[in-house]
């Protein structure tokens, strides 16, 4: 490979991740002019889903040639310097790894892999389930992989030969792979974009100009002006090349949809249209039901920015109690979530939120977030708030409690660091030191959904839509041993 024809950042460390998927954002376009900077606008909008690394992939001439980094898209390309990249035809990814254990640059996507025809790229955003099992299979004969990432297994069943000379090389590359994938894939004059027959993550197609974009949030379309066209459907292939636009059916359909509800609960942006529905209306719906579900007399309804922001007005709105601004947000914190130490997190969570003491002073206050995972954060928004002179905190939940793993591409710590894995309700409200705590029942849930069975919940009812026959419910080995560094 031509060093120079793909640019990233050293990091010695390098771990097959114990859970190595992702919840990402992808943006892709075909047909129109200087698409590297298409894409920089497309993945702009979705930094929410990924702020660890971006990169962007494009082909000119017939040649492929990526940037990509550790940091936010700004950070990685500053000063126009998307504009190095030509062409118009590309892929780009924001990547939000995992792992607690911080960014590793060879992970970062767009992946490059040049095959015996040529390089392709591919942008994944999911969990492949079984991509353990493939890559040892892989492995044992005599496959070197270059990243800890299932995504790579991808580039892989692409380069085998009994892949390679099918004429449905992509679309069996594709059924080999169990789990959660939602695919931008490039080769240089075509684009590809695939979704796993269970339909786990987002994934839509748009027009501009005379060319096709494609995103996993419909907000990255209005954005860049886009016109938003519909979504790939849940196994479909599409695929673009100069003689048009194409679709197929992968194999597996039929497997039963599972879009990941946690998408709506909090994921993705309030603005973005996700399997059909607007994300903000949904969230409102859900304060206006938990308000049905766990009335309380209080003096004013707050939202814990921003991520409460939607329920809470449907909750004040539906109780009638006033709307108020009990804490202001520091945009400068970085993501806390994924810190990796208790105290790290616990700290940084009271530099992100401050209590607003005249807003809260002497008053019954319920306070609207969208989940509760570790429980680290809301515990602190709770003092802070008897702090500022609060005299009740009641706590009201978006969703149901968070009493299991992910393996399909949501960042849910193991079992024992769940809070409600091991806790009651009361044990956590106690836990919280709140006056009251009220969930989301399962049913208020799924409520806004004409079919509810399309939807995966198994993060609070623990049944996992795959089973076994793919990697033991998709739960992975350990890590393997560092290996090499990879300088792309
Ligand atoms: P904690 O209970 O301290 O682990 O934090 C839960 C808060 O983090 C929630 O209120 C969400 O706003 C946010 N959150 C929930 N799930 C995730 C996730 N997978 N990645 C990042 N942030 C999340």
């Amino acid at each position: 490979m031509d060093p120079q024809d793909q640019i990233g950042e050293k990091n010695s460390a390098s771990v097959y991740e114990d859970r190595p998927g992702e919840e990402c954002g992808l943006f892709g376009v075909f047909g129109c002019p200087d698409a590297a900077r298409i894409i920089y606008d497309g993945l702009f909008s979705q930094q929410h889903r990924g702020q660890e690394g971006a990169g962007i992939a494009t082909s000119d001439s017939g040649k492929i040639r990526c940037l990509k980094g550790l940091g936010l898209l700004s950070q990685v390309f500053p000063s126009n310097r998307a504009s190095e990249l030509k062409g118009n035809l590309g892929i780009g990814h924001v990547r939000y790894s995992t792992t607690g254990g911080g960014a590793i640059a060879h992970n970062v996507q767009p992946l490059i892999g040049d095959c015996v025809d040529g390089r392709w790229a591919v942008a994944h955003n999911g969990n492949i389930v079984n991509a353990h099992e493939l890559r040892r299979l892989h492995q044992e004969s005599g496959a070197l992989f270059q990243t800890g990432t299932d995504s790579e297994m991808f580039l892989h069943l692409l380069a085998a030969p009994e892949y390679r000379k099918s004429p449905k090389r992509v679309a069996h590359a594709c059924e080999a792979l169990c789990g959660a994938y939602s695919f931008l894939i490039m080769s240089r004059d075509r684009l590809y974009a695939a979704r796993d027959p269970h339909g786990f993550k987002p994934l839509v197609m748009g027009r501009l100009g005379g060319g096709w974009v494609f995103a996993s949030e419909t907000c990255a379309f209005t954005q860049i002006g886009a016109e938003y066209e519909r979504e790939i459907e849940p196994g479909e292939l599409v695929t673009v090349d100069s003689g048009g636009i194409a679709s197929t059916r992968l194999s597996r359909v039929g497997a039963g949809l599972s879009h990941c509800v946690f998408e709506i609960v909090y994921f993705s942006r309030p603005d973005s249209r996700v399997f059909g529905h607007n994300v903000h209306q949904v969230r409102v719906s859900y304060g206006e039901r938990l308000a049905e579900e766990y009335p309380v007399e209080a003096d004013i309804v707050v939202a814990v920015p921003d991520s409460g922001n939607s329920a809470a007005l449907g909750y004040a709105r539906k109780s009638g109690i006033p709307y108020e601004m009990g804490f202001i947000r520091n945009h400068y914190v970085g993501r806390t979530f994924i810190m990796p130490g208790h105290e790290e997190r616990a700290s940084q969570a009271d530099k992100k939120l401050a209590a607003m003491p005249e807003t809260v002073r002497g008053k019954r206050v319920i306070v609207v977030d969208d989940s509760i995972v570790r429980g680290t954060t809301m515990r602190r928004r709770v003092r802070i708030l008897r702090e500022a002179g609060a005299r009740q905190v009641h706590l009201r939940i978006s969703c149901p409690p968070v009493a299991h793993p992910c393996y399909y591409g949501i960042d849910f710590p193991t079992p024992d660091e769940l809070i409600a894995s091991s806790k009651s309700v009361e044990e956590i409200r106690k836990y919280m030191d709140a006056d009251s705590l009220g969930y989301l029942s399962v049913s208020g849930l799924l409520s806004p959904f004409a079919d509810k069975r399309s939807y995966c919940i198994a993060c609070f009812d623990g049944a996992y839509p795959i089973e076994t026959g793919c990697g033991d419910k998709g739960i992975l080995d350990e890590p393997e041993e560092p290996t090499a560094g990879y300088d792309p």
